[in-house]
């Protein structure tokens, strides 16, 4: 019998760990073409240590071209087009036909769609903007740095107070940390809902540091003139640095493959499937129960991928349940850890929260090598 051809659209979190798991499972019976736009991965927390002047770019860049897996290619392409229900893909070198289509392009950003951020402020979450913010921080001594979120959904729940810890420790460092304000403007009233105790240290660590949290608030727009954020609620909040979360939106090329009329792939929770026979989708980019995390997107990439073997092969799935467990900076080179199920009976239930300790920092490296090793082979 010929290889089932599965076609996977994005190597981020989710593809790459599908396209890994069908590879040992299956390289007999599958042929794998991967595609993205870029050359390489870089992990999301990596752009916190980036812009902080942990490390470099070159650094933390997994390139594509080191996979080696068996059935599995590689193609640098961008999509153009998708049709769900012929299982056809465009890019801008070929077209592609698939009898399994993953569609793990994960969330664009859009800071443009925030009235005056791209003039007033920063955003830390591209790559490209982690890479800018590096050369701005050393510049930053004194004022009020504002972290700002400007919507839901947004990648990593954790990652503003992450970055605000972060800060606190790259200011104290300078000896210049008294003479700045630290606050973090978020639409999440407490920072992890699911996790009372999770908030809790988060908050604890926040009265320590005298950092300042707005929950339940976003960011509507920024005036660059009087360097004031306007948040949703009419606030005005002054500032002299921003940083700032954009509005996130699925990509375009899937906004107009009519996957995503509610604007994210409408997806069925427990298995990732969509309306179309053999479409899946997962990730940043699904509209799944889930916050947008990588490790979301690399359990519901094990659903898919069995379904994709029991396919080919027979044999019992496990439904998808939102099950993630997070490491988050506290900061002092200190990690701690939480776990939440998000597909219960009951709905979200948030699981064991583990304090900050430098062991859990060494846990959490170990978490990005393990990929690494897995994905690329390292
Ligand atoms: C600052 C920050 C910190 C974070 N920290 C964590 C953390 O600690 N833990 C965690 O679990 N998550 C974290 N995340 C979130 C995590 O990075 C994402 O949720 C995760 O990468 C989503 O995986 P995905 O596969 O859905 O999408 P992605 O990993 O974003 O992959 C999507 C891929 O699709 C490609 N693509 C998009 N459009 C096209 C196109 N038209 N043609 C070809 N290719 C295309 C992109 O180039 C990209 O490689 C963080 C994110 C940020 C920004």
């Amino acid at each position: 019998m010929a290889p089932l051809k599965v076609v996977i659209l994005g190597a981020g979190f989710g593809g790459l760990e599908v396209a890994s798991r069908l590879s040992a499972a299956a390289p007999d019976d599958v042929d794998i073409t991967l595609i993205d736009q870029n050359d390489s991965f870089v992990f999301g927390f990596s752009k916190l240590d980036v812009m902080f002047g942990r490390t470099t770019l070159p650094q933390v860049r997994a390139y594509y071209r080191e996979i080696d897996k068996p059935s599995v290619t590689f193609r640098r392409e961008t999509v153009t087009s998708i049709d769900p229900s012929t299982r056809k893909v465009a890019t801008d070198r070929s077209t592609y036909q698939a009898d399994v289509l993953v569609v793990a392009l994960g969330a664009d950003l859009d800071p443009a769609a925030t009235p005056g951020l791209v003039e007033g402020g920063h955003e830390f979450y591209s790559v490209d903007g982690a890479a800018r913010l590096a050369s701005v921080l050393p510049t930053f001594t004194s004022g009020h740095a504002v972290i700002g979120v400007m919507g839901t959904p947004f990648k990593c729940p954790p990652a503003p107070a992450e970055t605000a810890f972060m800060l606190h420790d790259y200011l104290t460092a300078r000896q210049c940390r008294d003479q700045v304000q630290i606050s973090v403007v978020s639409p999440l009233p407490v920072p992890v809902p699911p996790s009372p105790a999770t908030s809790r240290a988060i908050l604890d660590g926040f009265a320590e540091r005298g950092i300042s949290y707005l929950g339940g608030q976003t960011v509507a727009g920024l005036d660059p003139g009087r360097r004031t954020a306007t948040l949703h609620s009419g606030i005005d909040v002054d500032y002299d640095l921003f940083l700032g979360v954009p509005l996130h939106r699925a990509p375009q090329v899937v906004l107009d493959s009519g996957l995503a009329d509610s604007g994210w792939v409408e997806v069925e929770p427990t298995t990732l499937r969509t309306p179309y026979p053999g479409v899946y989708a997962l990730g940043d980019v699904a509209n799944a129960p889930v916050p947008r995390a990588g490790v979301f997107a690399e359990r519901a990439a094990a659903v898919v991928a069995d379904q994709i073997l029991a396919q080919l092969f027979a044999g019992d799935v496990t439904p998808y349940d939102g099950y993630g467990m997070c490491y988050i900076e506290f900061g002092d080179e200190r990690v701690a850890r939480v776990e939440v199920t998000f597909i219960t009976a009951n709905g979200p239930e948030g699981g064991p929260f583990t304090p900050p300790s430098r062991d859990l920092a060494i846990e959490k490296d170990h978490f990005g090598t393990s990929r690494l090793q897995r994905w690329f082979g390292r």
